[in-house]
């Protein structure tokens, strides 16, 4: 199981990331200023770094630099304030392999922390997720349905993906709403209702089922 290291001092944020990250089956490690995560990065633990800029202590560019002058060849996403373009060209100077700008939504941080996984550990991915006579292609991003192929929207692929990569368990609307849309979402929004009622048009009103002040789930 891959071990990912979240260096960031923003309790909310890294909360975000540690959960959506281990419900994906990640392990994960959170630090919460500069020092502890140049420390932890060093260790030579973990697979992969996510990598705050702005942090007590040493700052991110400065735990990047030190990481690169040690050889310690760990992949590294750096996070950075919305538009910080300068920082973008350091960090990415400073020997960062990608970077995402806040806000984020999860599934555009998931993307790029299997894309840094996968190339550090070359294994093998799966590329169709299937449940009874539901399968969802990731590469085509199409749906199949008993026989029938199913366009779907952007949104309504992560959504689906989500429950498919967790069949039978019962889904919060929270849950949902944090893994696909992101934490700066209002949670008092009726997206996910209206997203699900579009995968049931689409698929079968029967693939997702209400579970009453739960949420919802993909029967397995
Ligand atoms: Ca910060």
């Amino acid at each position: 199981m891959e071990r990912i290291l979240i260096v960031e001092d923003e309790e909310r944020i890294a909360s975000f990331v540690e959960k959506g990250l281990r419900a994906q089956g990640y392990l994960t490690t959170v630090a919460g200023d500069g020092d502890a995560g140049y420390d932890h990065a060093a260790s030579g633990g973990f697979d992969l770094v996510i990598l705050d800029i702005g942090l007590p202590g040493q700052d991110g560019f400065t735990v990047l630099r030190r990481l690169r002058e040690d050889r310690v060849t760990v992949p590294v996403i750096v996070l950075t304030a919305r538009d910080s373009v300068r920082d973008t060209v350091a960090g990415l100077e400073g020997g960062a392999d990608d970077w995402m700008t806040k806000p984020f939504r999860f599934e555009e941080l998931l993307a790029r922390v299997r894309l840094r996984v996968r190339t550090a550990a070359r294994a093998p991915e799966v590329t169709v997720l299937r449940s009874g006579t539901l399968s969802l292609d990731l590469r085509t991003r199409r749906a199949r349905a008993e026989d029938r192929t199913v366009d779907l929207t952007a949104r309504e692929f992560v959504l689906l993906e989500l429950f498919l990569r967790h069949p039978g368990q019962v889904l919060s609307r929270e849950q949902i709403l944090s893994q696909v849309w992101g934490y700066d979402f209002d949670p008092g929004s009726n997206i996910v209702d209206v997203y699900v009622r579009a995968l049931r048009r689409k698929l079968g009103a029967a693939r997702l089922e209400t579970v009453r002040g739960m949420g919802y789930r993909l029967p397995a």
